[in-house]
């Protein structure tokens, strides 16, 4: 007997080029795209390890968890680093950037987070693009939270890697990423005589032996599981349209947003300005003297199917902070008011004053002035 996950017949190599032409294609992007076979960790790591070495000044925008990872990343390959951090309930701004490289006009390297499904944010990349073509940094870019939860343009921007991963907004596995790569940044990988090369982390290697080579022989045995599942869901996008899907995600975001606003009892959205609020997931935060994580927890005991959790890349956040995951096909008018009556409901158990009713409402108001 066939069993639907097994017994799969090789993917050719033909198809795995299809693969990548709708990504790219998903991308709007004229550039090189390459799918990596393993979670998005997998392309961020290779991009920063091909790219930069002891001759490289990179800017790492810090707005979440993942900027710190890239830093230690970039600090490991012998880059000098400038940190720009900025609060986890903001987003940083192009004329920040433009700061940076005013201070330190040798920086060559920019490494920013798109939008953060961990703390909630997202981050204005077409205006920090221009600032950063003007000044001719490599542009490397994490869009993992943002793909399919709204625009990411990575031609249009100035984008000279795009990483996404297919496991949040695109509703897709997580053991399958891509980076788009442009001329400029494979040029800078054959410069860097620390680029991996004849590893699994190199990206020169698929440049050398699949991209060159007309794309005839693949590396290695495909992961099939994964590459079907990633072209059955950019088939789900395209078939509900990136526009609308992205839609459905802003829609999500402005009424969880407007529905917490409404619900009281001291729960508030974590990201203090609607513009700087992801369209991925939205962050709360909990009431003072309320742990976030009894919270959540509570929520979750009468709807455990909600994409609640606390905290946001562990720490010190999961104290404070709950995020609603309304990414994938959790991104529907059903999920953010089923979250607005069960986070009312653990308030409400907590002696808290809280409208229900009006939070729903005014979710369902929001989402419907988003249409
Ligand atoms: C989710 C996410 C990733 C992928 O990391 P996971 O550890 O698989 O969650 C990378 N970058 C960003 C910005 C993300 O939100």
């Amino acid at each position: 007997m066939t069993h639907p996950f097994l017994d799969l017949a090789p993917l050719s190599a033909a198809h795995f080029a299809s693969i990548e032409d709708r990504v790219a294609r998903l991308l709007d992007t004229r550039q090189d795209v390459v799918i990596t076979q393993g979670e998005a960790l997998l392309p961020l790591e290779g991009a920063i390890r091909g790219t930069a070495g002891p001759g490289t000044v990179a800017l790492n925008v810090i707005t979440g968890p993942y900027g710190q990872t890239f830093g230690d990343w970039l600090r490991d390959c012998g880059a000098t680093v400038i940190d720009l951090a900025v609060p986890f309930h903001t987003a940083v701004t192009a004329a920040q950037i433009r700061e940076a490289f005013t201070e330190h006009p040798e920086i060559d390297f920019v490494s920013l987070v798109h939008a953060e499904a961990a703390t909630g944010n997202t981050n204005p990349v077409a205006e920090i693009g221009e600032v950063v073509r003007e000044y001719g940094a490599l542009f490397y870019l994490d869009a993992v939270a943002s793909i399919g939860a709204e625009p990411v343009l990575p031609d249009t921007w100035g984008v000279d890697l795009c990483v996404i991963g297919a496991q949040k907004a695109m509703g897709g596995p997580a053991g399958v990423s891509a980076v788009s790569v442009s001329e400029r940044a494979w040029a800078r990988m054959s410069a860097n005589p620390q680029a991996p090369r004849r590893s699994y982390l190199s990206l020169l290697d698929w440049k050398e032996r699949w991209l060159d080579g007309g794309r005839k022989t693949l590396l290695h045995a495909p992961a099939q599981l994964e590459m079907l599942a990633l072209e059955a869901c950019v088939e789900r996008i395209e078939a509900e349209g990136l526009a609308t899907v992205t839609a459905r995600h802003a829609a999500a975001a402005a009424a969880t947003r407007a529905g917490v606003l409404a619900l009281g009892g001291g729960l508030e959205p974590y990201v203090h300005t609607a513009t700087d609020a992801a369209p991925v997931a939205t962050t709360l935060r909990a009431p003072s003297g309320v742990a976030a994580t009894e919270l959540a927890a509570r929520a979750l005991e009468t709807a455990p199917t909600l994409p609640l959790a606390a905290g946001g890349g562990g720490g010190a956040l999961a104290k404070e902070m709950i995020r609603v995951n309304h990414y994938g096909t959790d991104a529907t008018q059903n999920v953010v008011r089923e979250s607005l009556t069960a986070l009312g409901a653990a308030l409400e158990e907590k002696g808290l004053t809280v409208d229900v009713a009006g939070a729903v409402r005014a979710a369902e108001q929001a989402w419907g002035s988003t249409e």
